[in-house]
């Protein structure tokens, strides 16, 4: 497979496609109806016609990969393909509807959001589900809110939460901000919860123990019944963290296995794009005996029609007005549309895609057999110069380096979408990388728009805007 990026330049090696502002500006005169001291009379535009306007933008998105470009397999980060037909829901112009219209004039949409707690309740056998939280980070730290509340309302304030060390890392992070210890715990030597230690860590302190299933390394913990009733023994409660639903839709739910409390990416796991820092949501599924503490409000169907209300001892909003909708909207027509039969093949491919293409790379795979995901070794290789090389083969990389029990990891998470003729082309992409010496992997990607940029710098002084390129 060879792979050559467009590259659109200024006409110098290191500028790319100019601004618009830099293609030559225009003084416009403006109009308005706004007090004066609040407008400007002239705005300087760029002066550009509607296909200069088309190609800027068409080049930039030449100079960019993306999974309408080619295969994205991220591990833990679910990048499917998303099908139009939401997207087009979305954008219908009645989808958009303003948050303050009274309930008994947006019937329709409240009918979709309480479809949608249903539905998502059903996936995950949960018995109350709130759409508000609006990331999957946004979610967990929810739910462990709402758990927090559990005890408190009890009289049995907890202050640990127990994560396994192979958690995603917003895990860690949502019990330390919710104020709690975080208790790690390592993993046993077949990637698994490791039960003594689990024993070892548990005690009346713990508030909850934070659990992905199958967990990061793509594996299913056996385990979990035990799991749960050593949890539920000292009073704590089983968060489950379902940002990657793919591999137990219509098969395993986490409220059969135990789990008290979990959120779903729906932008991973239900039709919107995930990545970019576009607009998510977490919905947050609760069993019975937590369904008082959901965030406000809550959508409730009545023999007068779908209303909202606040659930009894509510932790409060967790976001502006209802979450982020349309995101919502897509979920659910989604799921409308593929139906239990649609939802159940989604997750067999999802699985067998992570099998087969595991089985085709010559990278040393420590574990398996793997659900939705499965995490190679780079091994003598390091791992990030793996990813840049792939980019070179036309293919997205991996995410690498983590979970950090896999050497040089490459997590890598091919999901439903992709046919086997994909899958071979990505596997073909590994393996042209293995055989690379390291002269060759050092100096990646060479095919690309940008050659290796220099990551840090960027993580760390971010120029997000134009002006600031102007500032140099
Ligand atoms: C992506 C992910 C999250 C966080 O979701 P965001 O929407 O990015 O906040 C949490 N846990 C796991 C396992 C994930 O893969």
């Amino acid at each position: 497979m060879k792979f050559d990026q467009a590259r659109w330049t200024d006409g110098s090696d290191d500028r790319y496609e100019p601004l618009l502002s830099e293609k030559g500006n225009r003084e416009v005169e403006v109009e308005s109806d706004l007090p004066d001291e609040l407008t400007r009379d002239t705005l300087e535009l760029p002066d550009v016609s509607e296909p200069e306007v088309a190609r800027h933008y068409t080049r930039l998105s030449e100079m960019n990969y993306g999974v309408e470009s080619g295969p994205f397999p991220l591990g833990s980060c679910t990048m499917k393909y998303n099908p139009k037909f939401t997207e087009d829901l979305a954008a219908h112009p009645k989808a958009g509807i303003h948050p303050d219209r009274p309930e008994s004039t947006a019937q329709g949409t409240l009918q979709v959001m309480y479809e949608l707690q249903e539905y998502l309740g059903d996936i995950g056998g949960m018995d109350a589900v709130t759409l508000q939280p609006p990331a999957g980070a946004a979610g967990e730290f929810t739910g462990i809110h709402i758990a927090r509340a559990y005890h408190e309302a009890n009289g049995d304030a907890r202050s640990e939460v127990v994560i396994p060390d192979s958690a995603h890392g917003t895990n860690f992070a949502t019990a330390a901000m919710a104020g709690y210890d975080v208790v790690s715990l390592p993993s046993n030597d077949d990637g698994r919860v490791d039960l003594e230690a689990l024993e070892a860590a548990l005690t009346e302190e713990t508030a909850a123990l934070m659990l992905t299933n199958p967990n990061t390394l793509g594996l299913f913990e056996r385990d979990i019944g035990e799991i749960a009733e050593m949890v539920h023994d000292v009073g704590g409660l089983l968060y489950y963290d379902g940002a990657n639903l793919n591999a137990l839709l219509g098969r395993a739910r986490p409220g059969d296995m135990g789990f008290d409390i979990m959120h779903y990416n729906v932008h991973k796991t239900f039709a919107t794009p995930h990545g970019g820092g576009g607009p998510g949501a977490g919905p947050v599924g609760v069993v019975a005996d937590l369904r008082e503490f959901l965030p406000d409000p809550h959508v409730e169907k009545t023999p007068e029609g779908y209303q909202f209300y606040t659930p009894e001892r509510s932790i409060g909003k967790v976001h502006g007005h209802y979450g982020n909708w349309l995101v919502l909207l897509k979920a659910h027509a989604y799921i409308a549309r593929l139906g239990d039969s649609g939802l159940e093949d989604a997750s067999a491919k999802a699985v067998l895609n992570a099998n087969y293409l595991a089985e085709q790379v010559e990278y040393e795979v420590p574990f398996g057999p793997f659900h939705h995901e499965f995490v190679a070794s780079a091994g003598e290789q390091d791992a990030a110069d793996v990813a840049k090389r792939m980019l070179d083969y036309g293919v997205h990389p991996p995410t690498t380096k983590w979970p950090e029990i896999v050497p040089e990891a490459l997590m890598t998470e091919p999901t439903e979408v992709e046919s086997k003729r994909t899958l071979d082309q990505l596997a073909a992409a590994f393996n042209a990388a293995r055989r690379d010496d390291t002269e060759t992997l050092e100096a990646a990607p060479e095919r690309t728009a940008a050659r290796r940029i220099d990551q840090a710098s960027a993580a760390r002084n971010p120029r997000l805007s134009w002006q600031a390129l102007g500032d140099e």
